[in-house]
């Protein structure tokens, strides 16, 4: 009998990653591999890698550094290194790196296991080629690990918006649907292991399947989503403001199971900012939109993105993202400090701002966002807010799980209640966090 071998994912980045990494170890179950959350255990390490960030580069070779005293402590531990740096750096990593086993592209999570069992072998090799959208189907392996509450779930991969200051087009690749057959057999498999709520993974949902003849548009997915037993929440991530249609504004008054929750990225609140960004919308149009939806969904929480620094932002400009933050009332804000990516348009721009400014900036941004963030929490202290019970809190002592706006509650409850829907009353909220206890189980849940 063979030893069932350990898989460790270190994921960086963002959720499409860690869908990706829950399909990493779905296709590696196969050949005997079985996830764990301790690295000493591991028989094979993967780094499943993001670009976004700044200096994602180096932090990966460090961390490729960081595991050469394992790797000589255990000569047959082997070493992956996936994802969008992989995709960037390609056989350089394995130039650059001697102790590192293989390396896999974006496009190229269906041809697992076979680099691993390669290294195994003694192999090492490296597979970033994009593959063109005939052969797409390949591009979304189906044998996902079983388990879980909430799952999320790739509706779409790569992006054809060339946002100036994005690395995503080029190590994603150009935007390619998966097919809604394929979205909705492995959803249904989701939900016959235990699954109650998905989130659809794109880097824009809003244009999902319009490229494709014969699929059908996203809100029609949505709804083809919500006729699946089992299945009593369903949420999205992201949206671009350019595209966000009327059908799909309406789908939040029309589909019961769509969470009151949207993630919707500005940006900036600066038309001048916007249009150097390419984004395609001006804050006027942002704002009509949040309008829209709010209409259409009362109770809907906004999240969003926000760029700080980005070449040639002014004292004006940065002052037009608070106020545009001051006008919607995030319940939560993503910001991040602009970072130059090799290759993008905005790489060209003359920046003129220091660090140090750039700093400052994102520290008033987050300033502002914490009381927006607290003030939003804190609405919520005295109502009924139907909750999915998810597991676990992290001290171990409650469960815990999120209200249909997105924030996470913890309560007292019995662990027999993970997967159901059960009515909380919010009884304290918190900076992160909110706290409720359970006044009645299976508000509709099972
Ligand atoms: N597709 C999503 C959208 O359009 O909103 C975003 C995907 S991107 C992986 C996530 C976030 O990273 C972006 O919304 C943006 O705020 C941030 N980001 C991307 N490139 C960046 C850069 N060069 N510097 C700083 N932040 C960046
Ligand atoms: Fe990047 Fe823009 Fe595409 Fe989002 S929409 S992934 S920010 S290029």
């Amino acid at each position: 009998m063979t030893r069932e071998k350990r898989l460790y994912i270190a994921t960086f980045g963002c959720q499409m990653n860690v869908s990706d990494s829950e399909k990493i170890a779905g296709r590696l179950q196969g050949i005997g591999y079985r996830a764990t959350g301790e690295i000493a255990d591991a028989d094979l390490i993967i780094l499943n890698t993001c670009s976004v960030r700044a200096k994602a580069e180096e932090k990966v070779y460090n961390y490729l550094n960081t595991l050469l005293g394992r790797k000589r402590k255990n000569p047959r531990l082997l070493l992956g290194v996936g994802g969008c740096v992989a995709q960037q750096e390609g056989k350089r990593l394995l130039e650059h790196v001697p102790h590192l086993d293989f390396v896999f592209g974006t496009h190229n999570l269906h041809l697992l296991p076979q680099p691993v069992q390669a290294a195994e072998e003694g192999r090492r090799g490296a597979e970033v080629d994009f593959i063109d959208t005939d052969t797409r189907l390949d591009l979304f392996p189906t044998d996902v690990a079983e388990g879980g509450v909430s799952r999320f779930v790739t509706v779409m991969q790569g992006c054809d918006n060339f946002c100036s200051y994005c690395i995503v087009p080029y190590v994603r690749g150009r935007e390619i649907s998966r097919r809604a057959g394929e979205v909705t057999e492995e959803i249904r498999r989701l939900a016959d292991g235990g699954c109650r709520e998905v989130t659809l993974l794109g880097q824009n949902v809003n244009s999902y399947g319009l490229k494709t003849p014969g699929e059908p548009d996203f809100t029609t997915l949505l709804k083809m989503v919500a006729a699946i037993p089992g299945i009593e929440r369903i949420r999205f991530v992201t949206s671009h403001p350019k595209d966000i249609s009327q059908p799909l504004i309406d789908s939040f008054a029309e589909i019961p199971k769509l969470c009151s929750h949207i993630h919707l990225p500005a940006q900036s609140g600066s038309d001048r900012v916007l249009t150097l960004m390419n984004r395609g919308y001006t804050r006027r149009e942002y704002l009509s939109n949040v309008v829209a939806l709010r209409a259409a969904r009362p109770d809907i929480q906004i999240t969003g993105d926000m760029i700080v620094g980005f070449p040639g932002e002014t004292e004006e400009d940065f002052r037009q993202s608070l106020s545009l933050m001051d006008e919607i009332r995030y319940v939560d804000l993503f910001s991040f400090i602009y970072s130059v990516q090799p290759e993008t348009k905005a790489a060209g721009l003359a920046d003129e701002s220091s660090r140090q400014e750039k700093q400052e900036r994102l520290e008033r941004l987050l300033s502002l966002q914490r009381q927006h963030t607290y003030e939003r929490n804190s609405s919520f202290a005295g109502t009924m807010q139907e909750v999915l019970v998810e597991g676990v809190s992290r001290r171990g002592d409650q469960l815990f799980g999120r209200i249909s706006g997105n924030r996470v509650v913890n309560f007292a409850a019995p662990v027999s209640l993970i997967g159901s829907l059960v009515t909380v009353k919010i009884v304290s909220a918190y900076q992160n966090s909110l706290q409720g206890t359970v006044s009645g189980g299976g508000a509709g849940g099972e």
